[in-house]
């Protein structure tokens, strides 16, 4: 590739090749469901894997293996493991909150697994019960257990964009946390906007931070919540940044129990079709995943948050459907 697309891509983001690839990692299984106050059965979650299989999802957050009495609508974990429909190419991933989560997670078979904590000192205690301090070390001890399984590890860090209880999140503080749950071993860094307060050129300055420090753009990914109708514009310009991986829930499931205010993960369909659109191929086909989507939001019996409708990706449809 010559110096000027190397810096077409580093500096806008633009495909140079035909078909250059982006990775959608779907959360709604898990991150998706975890705030529904109704228990959903497995059978269906078992179902739902299958269609996001069936759209071309590769990477899919099935659950965690947190104490079933934490997250109710979590305590089937083990169950849903056993009965994933194992798929060739397909990465099964559980959350998992301490050493007893991975253990766990290795006796059902899971070869992923993702650890959380806050770059915030509020959010961490209220969502892990540990301060900051506590939470990394314990980290790294199951960091290192894990990568000694040879597991492959992701490592989420919440409130990157801005807390609830503390406003803003220093760049320096993330930075610091990423650098040291890289050097801990995990191999992918999450940066997530848990309340969806962030905006595109935060996105820009966290991600050249973090990769300033040493964390390559292969192992960052971005977790983008669309409470203020920002997820798609932040995506982008992580997009634009350098960035690979982008979380997505069908239907924009998902808000985050200990941060008031947070509603709806970035939708699967919405992330899909504005990626395609732009060039780049995400391996997940339109339809199959807004049919995903449809049967989430009937299982829920009520309407989710996306934007892109069913109807949308039938273009005879929605052409007739506009007057004007
Ligand atoms: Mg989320």
């Amino acid at each position: 590739m010559t110096d000027l697309a190397l810096a077409r891509v580093k500096m806008v983001g633009m495909p140079i090749n035909s078909t250059p690839s982006v990775s959608v990692y779907e959360v709604s299984p898990r991150d998706g469901l975890q705030n529904e106050a109704v228990v959903v059965p497995t059978d269906v979650k078992v179902e739902l894997i299958s269609r996001l299989i069936a759209a071309g999802v590769k990477d899919i957050e099935v659950t965690s293996f947190v104490r079933p009495s934490w997250i109710p609508q979590l305590a089937d974990a083990s169950e849903v493991v056993a009965r994933l429909p194992h798929t060739d190419g397909v990465n099964f991933w559980g959350l998992i909150p301490n050493r007893r989560g991975l253990d766990r997670a290795i006796d059902g078979g899971l070869t992923h697994v993702a650890t959380f904590m806050s770059a915030s000192e509020t959010h961490n205690q209220k969502n892990l019960n540990r301060t900051q301090r506590e939470t990394l070390s314990a980290q790294r001890e199951v960091i290192e257990s894990a990568k000694a399984e040879d597991l492959v590890v992701r490592a989420y860090i919440s409130t990157v964009f801005g807390c609830p209880y503390e406003g803003a999140v220093s760049i320096e503080r993330t930075t610091q946390l990423a650098k040291q749950l890289s050097d801990a071993g995990a191999d992918i860094i999450v940066l997530s906007d848990t309340i969806g307060t962030g905006n595109p050129n935060q996105v820009t300055e966290v991600v050249r931070s973090v990769t300033e420090a040493g964390i390559p753009l292969e192992r960052l990914a971005l977790h983008m919540h669309d409470t203020r109708g920002t997820a798609i514009p932040n995506i982008v310009a992580g997009l634009q940044a350098g960035i690979r991986t982008f979380d997505g829930s069908v239907g924009g499931v998902g808000g985050c129990p200990y941060a008031p205010g947070a509603a709806g993960n970035a939708a699967s369909e919405d992330l899909v079709h504005v990626l395609e659109s732009i060039g780049w191929d995400t391996g997940v086909d339109m339809s199959a995943i807004a049919d995903a989507g449809a049967f989430l939001s009937a299982e829920l019996k009520r309407e989710l948050p996306k934007r892109l409708n069913r109807y949308h990706t039938e273009s005879r449809s929605f052409v007739e459907s506009c007057s004007a």
